[in-house]
């Protein structure tokens, strides 16, 4: 997909990075999450990463891929070093990186057990069976066994339950998503995706349903 932004958003966003030469890592300077750099235009939030490979790339993301990055420093926007990829490259450039070492480096036709954790972290995180399905090539009912700790039982067993790893939404949060709302953006889906919660949590607030006091 295609971002807007304007050449205003570009200098604001050149100005939070500590550029290097063409092969060094250009770290983010700004407000990071996960280590990753955090940046919005136009009223949306980016991975700093994210929006770095898109401008570069004659403003194109495919929205089904991760970015990548081949230094392995999340902070990162150099886009010398970083492409699109699948959420198993990236499981598999961690395994080639060892920075999850499993013992399992043969194996990645099979789900690994690194899978198994990101798939049950993505659930815990409100990510849906159907979109972990697609997004790791597995059948729905396998992927709901390792959700539901069926399978991989000695790999941490069950998810951890959907409502306790649910992120708190401050009010600013709760303004800001009845405002996208408002202004046209009404997927429930890309609503939760940007907020890190679930569509439930995002239908409850744009209904007022919860948080009825925030004006
Ligand atoms: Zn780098």
């Amino acid at each position: 997909m295609r971002y807007e932004y304007g050449q205003e958003d570009l200098d604001r966003f050149w100005s939070k990075v500590d550029k290097n030469s063409e092969n060094e890592c250009w770290n983010w300077v700004a407000g990071k999450s996960k280590g990753y750099g955090m940046f919005s235009a136009k009223g949306v939030n980016f991975g700093a990463h994210r929006f770095s490979y898109c401008v570069s790339n004659n403003n194109y993301v495919d929205n089904n891929l991760l970015v990548l990055h081949s230094c392995d420093n999340p902070s990162c926007v150099n886009p010398n070093h970083l492409r699109q990829g699948t959420a198993k490259e990236n499981i598999q450039d961690a395994i080639d990186r060892n920075r999850f070492p499993t013992g399992e480096k043969s194996n990645l036709n099979k789900v690994s057990e690194l899978e198994v954790e990101e798939i049950r972290k993505l659930y815990s995180q409100g990510e849906t069976l159907l979109a972990l399905s697609r997004k790791f090539k597995i059948g729905r009912t396998q992927i709901t066994r390792i959700v539901e700790g069926k399978s991989w039982r000695h790999d941490g067993g069950k998810a951890p339950a959907k409502r306790k790893s649910r992120k708190v939404l401050k009010e600013p949060e709760i303004k800001e998503i009845r405002r996208l709302y408002d202004i046209g953006i009404k997927s429930q889906l890309m609503l939760s995706k940007m907020f890190s919660c679930s569509r439930e949590t995002i239908r409850r607030i744009v209904n007022r349903i919860r948080w009825k006091d925030v004006q």
